[in-house]
């Protein structure tokens, strides 16, 4: 048994009425999925405590892995431990990367949310709900065209494809419609997974049924021949699409091992999409909570950049403070140590990377949060490779908390709990997104770019160039961007770690999300449908003579 699942295995879970009635949530609200799993309806939970709203963040990511939702769970159990009324707020795992590679998204050791098994696969079934959705609209699509194309789509340029909640590299290109007139008119197509659809982004940023409706009508698919949008309304499918969501737009509730309240709830990608759980959890979080800990994807110049600038922006979300988590071993990786020497002291390497962590503590305060440090502890990090992280930190103004939340939970996270609520409550939070909504389109990308990754410049043919004038005089123009580049640098090349600057941007591609409300800029090669490696977790992966789950991580 891996060790996460041992120690979730030796957790008695609380019955979800208890925890829910802990929290503060009125049993009308409550929607029982069983024993330890809940939906929350947010219209029964009345406006309350104004919470202040936390962010973790963290580092570039590396292989040697960083501890994010690790240190979500912890700080909340700690937030809680020192008799704080604290909320967690999650995004939903994926069932590619649990069966794949990367494992699943329950955090690990003695800071976790359960139960663990369910959560990683079918949870409440809101990504099959999403699968559903989407899936209804490209069928609504090829049925238009088959009888008769009033539209007058242009087959040749439908951008909307299908989904699937699983890595599975076959389906990324595929043919549809061949069969002869009664399967329709064959075109090329494909898959992307399900936490690439846009209508997942949708889910996690609408504020209530009807926004969800207007945003899923939103939604472009693709062109008429003579080149006009066209949309799911144009199709009547959002009712449809809305009716599908319904249960999906609720939050779920769960609980960390220490027994304590955690939304968790939709899972958009961080690089197409903006990472985050749903505006609807965190918001009834808020509610209920005078803390709320919430977790976004990758490291801080993308997730907590979306956050800010597309999350926080649409939802009109105030962030209070912000955590950014590193580890030692991260460090020496951005400064330049190979992952099968990581075991090795190396200060002089820690120091080095740490222009890394020191990169997004300025970036953070850009947007006018403060931050604080949170160094995520593994077994083999030297006192003196602390220092240096530390002298880092502290040579930027900022302060370190060694946190071992992953080996004691929230017990080894209070000294980071302690300093969080003193940053949250002490008032010196300015919060205001990067750039303002009624900037052109290629000027924000150019923002984000020069001040957040430090670029030099942005590289975008005069096709790119030309679609988001265009996207600006149709009306698209107050819309946030999304970067869509990769999470190991700054840069759009994987392998520039550290704090690299004066590099160049290059955009390859633009994507108008309407319904989510975002353009997304794509910058190198970014996959909407994963493979899974040579050896997938699934392989380990079964039920034992008991029934019960065993291989998941
Ligand atoms: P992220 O949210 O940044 O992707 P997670 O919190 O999910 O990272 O952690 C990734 C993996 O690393 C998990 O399997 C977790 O158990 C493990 N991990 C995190 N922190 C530690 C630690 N301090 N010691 C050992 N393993 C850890
Ligand atoms: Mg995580």
């Amino acid at each position: 048994m891996t060790i996460d699942l041992e120690i979730a295995r030796a957790t008695t879970l609380q019955p979800i009425a208890a925890i829910a009635a802990r929290a503060g949530i009125p049993e009308a609200a409550v929607e029982p999925y069983g024993r330890l799993k809940a939906k929350i309806a947010p219209e029964a939970v009345a406006a309350g405590r104004d919470g202040r709203l936390i962010l973790v963040t963290a580092i570039n990511p590396t292989p040697a892995g960083e501890g994010k939702t690790t240190m979500s769970v912890g700080l909340a159990d700690a937030l809680n431990l020192t008799g704080r009324r604290t909320m967690l707020c999650l995004r939903e795992p994926s069932l590619g990367p649990c069966f794949g590679q990367k494992g699943g998204a329950t955090g690990g050791g003695h800071a976790q949310i359960g139960p663990m098994d369910d959560i990683n696969l079918h949870f409440t079934g809101d990504f099959h709900a999403v699968t559903a959705a989407h899936n209804l609209l490209a069928a609504m699509i090829d049925n238009h065209v088959h009888w008769g194309n009033a539209l007058d789509i242009d087959v040749r340029r439908i951008s909307w494809r299908r989904v699937l909640d699983m890595n599975d590299r076959a389906l990324r290109q595929t043919v549809q419609g061949l069969g002869g007139p009664g399967s329709g008119f064959p075109r090329e197509s494909g898959f992307d997974i399900t936490v690439a659809s846009e209508v997942m982004a949708i889910l996690c940023l609408a504020g209530d049924p009807a926004d969800l409706q207007d945003r899923l009508g939103r939604i472009v698919i693709g062109q008429t021949r003579d080149r006009r949008p066209v949309t799911a309304r144009d199709l009547k499918a959002d009712g449809a699409m809305a009716v599908l969501l319904k249960d999906a737009l609720r939050p779920n509730l769960v609980q960390t091992l220490a027994g304590n309240p955690a939304l968790v709830h939709g899972g958009p990608f961080a690089n197409i999409a903006h990472g985050c759980n749903s505006v609807i959890a965190t918001r009834t979080a808020l509610r209920l909570a005078d803390y709320v800990v919430t977790e976004a994807g990758f490291g801080a110049d993308l997730g907590a950049e979306k956050f800010f600038d597309i999350k926080c922006r649409q939802a009109g979300l105030v962030p209070d403070a912000a955590v950014l988590v590193a580890t030692v071993r991260a460090l020496k990786m951005n400064g330049g140590v190979a992952r099968a020497d990581l075991a090795r002291e190396d200060v002089a390497a820690v120091t080095r990377g740490a222009a890394n962590l020191v990169r997004h503590i300025e970036n953070l305060r850009l947007f006018g949060v403060p931050v604080v440090v949170a160094l995520n502890h593994f077994g083999g990090d030297s006192e003196a490779e602390i220092a240096a992280v530390r002298a880092a930190a502290t040579a930027a103004w900022v302060d370190l908390h060694v946190c071992r939340q992953w080996a004691e939970g929230g017990a080894g996270a209070v000294d980071l709990a302690e300093a969080v609520a003193a940053l949250a409550e002490g008032g010196s939070a300015r919060f205001a997104p990067l750039y303002p909504d009624d900037l052109p389109l290629f000027d924000k990308i150019e923002t984000v770019a020069r001040r957040i990754y430090r670029a030099e410049r942005v590289e975008a043919g005069p096709a790119i160039r030309r679609q988001l004038a265009a996207w600006d005089a149709a009306g698209h123009g107050h819309l946030p961007v999304c970067i869509a580049k990769t999470q190991y640098s700054f840069s759009a090349d994987p392998a520039l770690l550290g704090a690299p600057e004066g590099h160049v941007l290059p955009v390859r591609e633009v994507r108008l999300a309407a319904g989510a409300g975002f353009v997304v800029a794509v910058c190198g090669d970014i996959m909407t449908m994963p493979g899974l490696p040579r050896q997938p977790a699934a392989e380990a992966i079964h039920l034992d003579p008991d029934g019960l789950v065993q291989g998941l991580f």
